[in-house]
């Protein structure tokens, strides 16, 4: 019998494996780099952010190097003893940079076992032929005074989708490409001229039943705070134990 272990496997430059092996059951959360667009919608929506963590530390299983505080050439990194491999980051990333592996098979299994419902998403093909989309309504405004046409490529260079361009004197946005993420928004605070607001209203059409966790969800990923109710706590493995009933919701719907 071998115990449970977590381990970090960089599968080439682009692919890392963050493992957690139990018994003969092995999860995977699969981080591809390049698909990244530096959203950081994981980092809002990842349950040991939301809890045990919350405001007291900002600390959190996944995010940007510099939400991490992690020196790394990677634009995302993943604190593999924290995360719980619940697989919401993977649900929610609009780059599908993100896979949550079970024994091999990639699984949904929070939507699966209907602890987050199905939402609509437009799917869209980049120019570098990476796809993205775009899981939440919302709007966006640019204002800019800027004349200077190299700060103005330098900015619509900041959004990873390509949504921004520089049209004569202006910032233009395609709103198709455009996936809400704040980090034009985020990004406009270094510049003195250009001044951005993105408002997030809703998911594009939910179905089903929405429960606490994905209350908690929607909240963060639409830019509030939200706490996971039934999975607070301030010891790693009461979360643990509590997301790991959570997914074996699957199991007892098989059962029945
Ligand atoms: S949600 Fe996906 S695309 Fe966005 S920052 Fe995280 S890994 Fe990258
Ligand atoms: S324009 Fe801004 S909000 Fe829209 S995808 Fe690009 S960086 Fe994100």
């Amino acid at each position: 019998m071998s115990l449970p272990s977590k381990k970090t496997i960089e599968i080439d430059e682009n692919i890392t494996h963050y493992v957690h092996k139990m018994l003969n059951h092995e999860m995977v959360l699969k981080y591809e780099d390049s698909k990244c667009v530096q959203c950081s919608f994981c980092h809002r929506v990842c349950p040991v952010t939301i809890s045990i963590y919350d405001e007291i530390y900002k600390k959190t299983a996944i995010g940007t190097p510099d939400e991490m505080k992690i020196d790394s050439e990677k634009k995302i990194v993943i604190d593999v003893d924290k995360c719980i491999h619940c697989g919401l980051c993977s649900i929610i990333c609009p780059g599908f940079a993100l896979e949550l592996l079970i024994n091999g098979e990639n699984k949904l299994l929070l939507i699966e076992n209907g602890s987050i419902p199905e939402f609509k998403e437009e799917i869209h093909v980049l120019k570098n032929g990476n796809k993205v989309r775009k899981i939440v309504d919302g709007s966006i405004t640019i204002e800019s005074n800027e004349k200077d046409d190299s700060i103005i490529q330098k900015f619509s260079n900041e959004c990873a989708t390509g949504a921004l361009s520089k049209k004569d004197k202006n910032i233009e946005i395609d709103k198709k490409l455009c996936i809400l993420c704040f980090k034009c928004s985020e990004a406009s605070k270094n510049y003195e001229k250009i001044n951005v607001k993105v408002f997030r209203d809703r998911f594009m059409n939910v179905n089903g039943e929405p429960g606490s966790v994905w209350n908690a969800v929607m909240l963060r990923v639409l830019g509030k705070e939200g706490k996971i109710k039934g999975i607070i706590s301030k010891n790693q493995n009461k979360l643990i134990d509590s997301m790991m009933s959570l997914l074996s919701k699957e199991k007892e719907t098989g059962k029945d």
